[in-house]
């Protein structure tokens, strides 16, 4: 079970601080580590520390920021290499655009920056401008991509498809069946290699020009699914 968790497990905020973990989420994310033997994954464009701190102190795998970190099941961080193409530099021009159209603001998470302007929608162009021309000048080392209020360039190669592939090669995900449910542009990555894998591909929220094979309308449709789902199997 790989799950993304913004705008899948829990509803999205104003800011991604504002976001926490409700007793109903935390009970349903133990229940099917439980019943799959350590099988369930977050997989999320948010830092690892991040996940860690909103997850604590339960002890599924984690994949942050789309897959450049991970933290599997017995505990163990890993982290790709990070490229230091010219960071110091992006976050100083983020910076100093989000100083000038208040209500944005970005995050640097490593290996990415996600720029947001949920609170500020009369800027999506501006935004859109200033992270185009950043990916411009920084291409070949960011990929560029667009989700609900927020642009993000992240580290060439980091994608959720790969971290999936690569956590379907070990346990204890090897030999099962992958179900990924994700609501964003990002998660479409991840959707082809799971029905490769004769998984379950689901896409909540908008489905036209979606990859996945199933829909949900809203974030408490994955939670019922999740419950009745869990409900057959653990009879
Ligand atoms: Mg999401």
């Amino acid at each position: 079970m790989f799950l993304d968790f913004d705008g899948t497990l829990v509803p999205l905020a104003a800011h991604p601080d504002a976001v926490t973990l409700p007793p109903r989420q935390r009970r349903l994310l133990s229940e099917c580590h439980a019943l799959w033997e350590g099988a369930v994954a977050l997989v999320s464009g948010r830092h690892l520390q991040d996940l860690e701190h909103l997850t604590t102190p339960l002890p599924m795998t984690l994949v942050g920021c789309h897959g450049a970190q991970w933290r599997t099941f017995d505990g163990n961080r890993h982290a790709l290499k990070r490229e230091h193409h010219d960071a110091s530099r992006i976050a100083t021009v983020l910076g100093e655009f989000c100083d000038r159209h208040p209500g944005t603001f970005f995050e640097d998470k490593t290996y990415a920056f996600a720029l947001h302007y949920r609170q500020a929608p009369q800027c999506q162009d501006a935004c859109r401008d200033i992270m185009h021309r950043l990916q411009q000048a920084h291409g070949r080392h960011y990929t560029l991509s667009e989700g609900k209020c927020l642009l993000e360039l992240r580290q060439a190669g980091c994608h959720k498809g790969r971290a999936i592939e690569a956590l379907l090669e070990t346990p204890p995900f090897r030999d099962r069946t992958p179900i990924f449910i994700g609501d964003d542009s990002t998660d479409e990555d991840a959707f082809p290699i799971v029905n490769a894998h004769n998984g379950i591909s689901i896409r909540v929220g908008k489905t036209v020009g979606s990859k996945a094979r199933y829909h949900l309308n809203s974030v408490e449709e994955v939670l019922t699914w999740l419950e009745s789902l869990l409900s057959t199997q653990s009879r």
